[in-house]
């Protein structure tokens, strides 16, 4: 079977590999015209490190741990007033997303054919197959397309309809970009918070740079998605007249060359498949980056589609239909804890009963009851 996989970040490079063990062919689309380098961190835990543990590349992975300690809790006036240990927000293991991203493909590139820098068209599903029209126009047939293009989609788009019966925004929007470590940050991190915006800096690669990310509270906004001379404006807008770093922040923003800017939103779908069609990982469920478990579900996500098309010998119904079984609670409760985080994001004092209480809930396995990593027998590749 050739199948067809649209993006390549963490799902699509993941879902490639698992393909490719269990004997299928596939091809993977990118817009972008080369790897992407996102700029933040993502991280661990349980069933996803089992996952990178089966694919082989654990290993290269903890080789990029971003090693992160504690961070300490800013409050308003500016002074450290608890610890936040990195079991919360670095899991047990965690990297940069552009790290993960080029794992995943070194992994995978010399059995899969990348195409970068094209995007799907038109798609058209017929008994036999999908017809797939690319915007270089470049017609080519595969069995099966997988939506893997992330929180806006082009597949769900052209197939499930218009983004804004999916996008649930949750009321956050946030800017992150790399500055030098002009503040000497070492293996930490800061986290600032106000009333309706929040600061976080982080050092990253080997303290060399810091990772700056500038939260603010707000309604859904117009904007254009590719301008980020708007996005920088709009950000410098919510924190005007904000203290502590945030001035020196600011200008550090302005002169930044990566900074990337996107509303906290879930999709939350009634299902993920339709036809020959199937989504993968943000595009179909993405839980928010306050749920802090995007990068599992599309490991995990990955595993299991391709696990459960190889069970139905490639009886894409039939397996469409188990891989939504099998993800459908564990990704409720990411959406759930996405939510509920969203709403308690702006706190400018964390009690220690609090941070005690998430602490916990990071060293209990969380959520990973919810998904059962099965055996599914590989083929000879
Ligand atoms: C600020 C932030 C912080 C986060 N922190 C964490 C964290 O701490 N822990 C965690 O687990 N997760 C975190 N996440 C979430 C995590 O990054 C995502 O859940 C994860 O990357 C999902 O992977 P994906 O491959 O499904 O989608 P994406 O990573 O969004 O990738 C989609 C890919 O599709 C490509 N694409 C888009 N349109 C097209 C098209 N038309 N044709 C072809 N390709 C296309 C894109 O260029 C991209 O390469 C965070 C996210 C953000 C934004």
């Amino acid at each position: 079977m050739k199948i067809l996989v649209s993006g390549a970040s963490v799902a699509g490079p993941a879902l490639a590999y698992w393909l490719h063990r269990h004997g299928f062919d596939c091809t993977v689309v990118e817009r972008a015209t080369s790897l992407r380098d996102s700029g933040h961190a993502v991280d661990f835990r349980g069933e996803a490190l089992a996952v990178l543990d089966r694919m082989g590349v654990l290993e290269a992975v903890r080789a990029h741990d971003t090693a992160m300690g504690d961070a300490t809790l800013i409050d308003r006036e500016g002074r450290g007033y608890a610890t936040l240990p990195a079991v919360i927000f670095a899991g047990e293991l965690e990297i940069l997303k552009g790290d993960l991203t080029r794992i995943l493909h070194q992994a995978t590139q010399e059995f899969t054919e990348y195409v970068f820098g094209d995007s799907i068209a038109v798609l058209e599903q017929s008994a036999d197959g999908v017809r797939v029209t690319f915007d270089s126009g470049r017609v080519r047939d595969f069995d099966l397309v997988v939506g893997a293009d992330g929180l806006h989609s082009n597949t769900r788009g052209l197939v499930f309809g218009r983004e804004d019966r999916f996008v649930r925004h949750l009321g956050i929007y946030s800017a992150i970009f790399s500055t030098d470590n002009y503040l000497g940050l070492k293996n930490t991190g800061w986290l600032y918070s106000v009333p309706d915006r929040a600061v976080n800096i982080f050092s990253a690669r080997d303290s060399t740079e810091v990772r700056v990310a500038l939260h603010f509270a707000s309604g859904p906004l117009e904007y254009n998605r590719h301008d980020v001379t708007e996005h920088k404006r709009i950000v410098a807008e919510h924190f005007a007249g904000t203290g502590w770093e945030v001035p020196g922040l600011l200008r550090a923003m302005a002169a930044a060359d990566d900074v990337y800017f996107a509303a906290n939103a879930q999709v939350v779908m009634d299902r993920w498949h339709d036809g020959r069609v199937v989504l993968l990982g943000d595009a179909g469920y993405c839980a928010a980056p306050t749920s802090g478990r995007g990068t599992s579900q599309a490991l995990i996500g990955a595993y299991v589609l391709a696990g459960e098309l190889a069970a139905a010998d490639g009886r894409h119904t039939e397996a469409f239909a188990a891989y939504e079984r099998e993800m459908r609670g564990f990704v409720d409760e990411h959406q759930r804890v996405g939510r509920e985080w969203a709403q308690r994001y702006f706190i400018d004092s964390l009690t220690q009963e609090t941070i005690d209480a998430a602490v916990a809930a990071a060293t209990q396995g969380g959520t990973d009851e919810l998904v059962t990593l099965r055996e599914y027998s590989l083929a000879d590749r």
